[in-house]
């Protein structure tokens, strides 16, 4: 496994580079971009080659950072399927080439198994012994499953109101997890605080250059699943974005390495509730940084990120692509995540759940081409967010002479 990784380099300094055998965490207080010799990858691997090897994140590993392949920590992630969804588009107005690319799949639930499997891989190579994250649910998950298969300890601080699974997924896999009165803000802070005390290597979002790789590759399976030609819409849920920074630069890695049959890119859409939305406002009012949203509060746990080290990342993309960053109704999360569910038997999380309230407006007013390719990612299993599924399930309808009203139960399939 030959590594084609050449240097790291600052995300908002490109001259600014360190070397990649160090374990790294920011430069300034910004993140770092792993870059690699894509002239050389180029000569070294093709396509073809790429679509013969296993379907997990591990097919592109020319384009990741991990050095020896007796580093990888691997559960099988990635290849997630793209469903296509034309009873959903239909719903939604006659959207005739819908669909969903389907990372509630990924070991623990969620998409965030891809960036934590590439941390935890490297920081395992490095030498790192303990890592820890601030989460606001499916990081911490994931890092603990990581973890534990590497062998490494893992701390991991999340809001007291996360959702309950997330909490016991992370202490089922053996990590030391710990409530914090307060946001994912007060996370990071206890996790920075206690790095100096106590040697961790931070693993939170964009604070070290790995997990963005990991998550890179939704970018590459869009592009080969695609057969190389990206799809013209992409909705994605942003908290801190990492997916849709992870995306974008994937997009040029391909361009560089002429892998891409067209070089058109998809017009990136950042997806965020009313509840919570720093970049729609930001994007709104032509600003780089996002201002701290005040007062978050949103059921799409994921998405209840206030400030997001890399926000001028997420902004430039989509503003590079043609897209914009915009909110959905966050009273209206439940009633989204039915639809598709309904409709296509797929679990929505609810912070995809988000994208398909967004697209709807977007619909509304007319700048999508409901003819164009869309895809929405489905970053989580509805599963894990078993506080905001209530439902009312009713006991066995009985007749007055106590046996099974059958015409009450033959009465649901009629109409
Ligand atoms: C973390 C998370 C997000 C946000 O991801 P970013 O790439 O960090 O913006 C979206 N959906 C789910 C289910 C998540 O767990």
């Amino acid at each position: 496994m030959p590594s084609y990784v050449t240097h790291l380099e600052s995300a908002i300094e490109p001259e600014v580079s360190l070397d990649h055998q160090i374990l790294q965490t920011t430069h300034a207080d910004r993140p770092l971009f792993v870059r690699y010799d894509l002239p050389a990858i180029r000569s070294a691997v093709s396509r073809d080659e790429i679509e013969k090897r296993d379907p997990t994140i591990w097919r592109y590993r020319e384009l990741l950072p991990v050095e020896s392949e007796s580093h990888v920590v691997s559960l099988g992630e990635g290849l997630s399927p793209i469903i296509p969804v034309p009873e959903l588009g239909k719903r939604m107005g006659g959207l005739t080439n819908l669909f969903i690319k389907d990372e509630s799949q990924l070991p623990t639930g969620s998409f965030k198994a891809r960036g934590l499997c590439m941390a935890v891989s490297r920081a395992k190579e490095l030498g790192a012994k303990s890592l820890a994250i601030p989460t606001a649910g499916n990081a911490g998950g994931a890092l603990a499953a990581y973890a534990a298969r590497a062998g490494l300890d893992a701390y991991i601080f999340m809001p007291a109101d996360t959702p309950v699974v997330n909490k016991y997924e992370a202490a089922l896999f053996g990590a030391h997890v710990f409530l914090v009165d307060g946001l994912i803000g007060q996370c990071g802070a206890t996790v920075r605080e206690g790095t100096e005390y106590m040697n961790w290597f931070d693993v939170s979002t964009l604070k070290e250059p790995y997990r963005i790789e990991g998550k890179k590759t939704m970018g590459l399976e869009l592009a080969e699943q695609f057969n190389w030609k990206l799809p013209d819409v992409v909705l994605y849920p942003t908290g801190g974005g990492t997916g849709l920074i992870g995306m974008w630069k994937a997009f040029h890695e391909l361009l560089e390495l002429h892998w891409l049959d067209s070089e058109h890119l998809p017009r990136m859409f950042a997806c965020q509730s009313t509840g919570c939305a720093p970049m729609p406002t930001a994007f709104a009012t032509g600003k780089r940084f996002a201002e701290p949203f005040p007062d978050p509060h949103t059921i799409a746990s994921g998405l209840r990120v206030p400030a997001a080290v890399g926000d001028f990342l997420i902004l430039d993309a989509v503003r590079q692509s043609n897209g914009e960053a915009r909110a959905a109704d966050e009273s209206r999360i439940n009633e989204w995540m039915h639809l598709a569910a309904r409709a296509e038997g797929i679990s929505i999380c609810p912070e995809a759940a988000v994208c398909i309230g967004v697209l709807e407006n977007l619909i509304a007013e007319q700048k999508i081409d409901p003819d164009s390719r869309i895809v929405i990612f489905n970053t989580g299993a509805a599963q894990k967010y078993v506080e905001t599924l209530t439902v009312d399930l009713p006991p066995v309808p009985k007749t007055s002479d106590n046996k099974i009203d059958w015409k009450k139960i033959a009465a649901l399939s009629d109409g």
